[in-house]
């Protein structure tokens, strides 16, 4: 097998890029030739048909050049005050990037909150779907500036997971300082050895995640393996590869040694056990037969088809659907709390903003939130 089929072979891939790379530690400025090269290579996943969403660092060490603020470990609101400030450079510079190939960059900052309420979660997916239905290029960071210490990420390894999760991407490359998983710290251990393909991460593995040597970034290798236990769980692999030669995505694609962490199932059925096996319902929605087929063939619950509401919970939160008989066929994640869904039953999509006075979301439950049970 040709090691880098699961990017070759995919169809959505994150690809986050560290501090250490994109910032020159000598002069604090963007590493511009370098970054060239990783936008071309990602411009030349697009050409392929592939969606790419790009997860960036490099905030705070580009503002902090900025602000002179002295070397060593800044202070938390000295981070948010750079990360203010080197937000802006980075946005502008791969705005400037890609500007020549006509590709629009949106830039989403996230919190923690973001991917772990319910709520936040969809919303946030929303908007990057769009972005990528849209054809741009999201380019994504946290949002440091407001993030205090209990909800943020603090490392952009496991904000990148994250992202693949939501995104329901099946590649995610972590381009690193580091050439990927040793079984020892090779700076250290001259018998160190890459260990190219992880199936399963077992507690040796984890304890292969020492401190990685970067200076410049946030993530170790022990984010870099959390990453990976989110990013596998939800069906998508992971690389974590040396991301400073030139050209850092083509070279995974020639077969440059890096790190596979590979899911035991795609995308959607993670989602989908996740989604049938974590939660415990809040409520239930019953529907007519005409839902049942159209669940049946692989559709999404419109409200149209919705007869009955019961229980309490919020947009996002899971829910039992109910056949006419009253026996739970599936369970999604619902767009609507209880007292919208409750106005929305037997209601035409093309409806919902004249009778909730918003623009919700068309379904009740998107076939991508639903599993079926039976
Ligand atoms: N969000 C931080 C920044 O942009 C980086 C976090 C990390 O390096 O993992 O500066």
């Amino acid at each position: 097998m040709n090691t880098a089929a699961p990017l070759t072979r995919a169809r959505r891939i994150v690809v986050k890029v560290g501090s250490a790379l994109l910032v020159d530690q000598a002069s604090g400025q963007v590493n511009r030739p370098w970054l060239e090269t990783l936008v071309e290579d990602l411009l030349r996943l697009r050409a392929r048909n592939q969606e790419v969403v790009l997860v960036s660092s490099g905030a705070i060490a580009l503002g902090r050049r900025e602000l002179k603020l002295p070397a060593g470990a800044l202070q938390l609101e000295q981070s948010q005050a750079a990360a203010a400030v080197g937000q802006i450079t980075l946005a502008h510079i791969y705005k400037e990037l890609l500007a020549p190939s006509g590709i629009t960059v949106a830039q989403v900052l996230l919190t923690l909150e973001d991917s772990e309420r319910r709520r936040r979660y969809l919303n946030a997916r929303a908007t990057l779907t769009s972005l990528l239905d849209l054809g741009a290029l999201p380019v994504i960071n946290e949002n440091d500036t407001v993030a205090t210490t209990e909800i943020r990420y603090g490392d952009n390894d496991r904000l990148a997971a994250r992202v693949a999760q939501m995104t329901s991407a099946d590649c995610l490359l972590l381009l690193s300082d580091v050439a990927g998983l040793y079984t020892a710290d090779p700076n250290l251990d001259s018998s160190a050895r890459l260990i190219p393909e992880v199936r399963e991460i077992t507690p040796e593995i984890e304890a292969m995640g020492g401190r990685s040597a970067s200076a410049v970034g946030s993530g170790g290798m022990a984010t870099k393996i959390a990453a990976a236990k989110i990013a596998t769980s939800a069906g998508c692999a992971m690389a974590i590869a040396a991301g400073a030669p030139m050209h850092p995505v083509r070279r995974i694609e020639e077969g440059a040694a890096c790190s596979w962490f590979l899911p035991a199932s795609n995308p959607e059925n993670a989602r989908k056990q996740w989604i049938a096996g974590a939660l415990r319902p809040s409520g239930a929605l019953s529907i007519d037969a005409g839902a049942q087929n159209a669940l049946r063939s692989g559709k999404s619950l419109l409200p149209a088809g919705v007869t009955a509401v019961s229980g309490r919970f919020e947009r996002g939160d899971t829910v039992s659907v109910l056949d006419p008989a009253g026996v739970e066929i599936a369970r999604g994640m619902i767009a609507y709390n209880d007292r919208d869904a409750a106005r929305l039953v037997g209601k035409r999509s093309a409806d919902i903003e004249a009778l909730l006075g918003f623009r919700g979301r068309s379904e009740m439950i998107h076939r991508d939130d639903l599993v079926m049970m039976q």
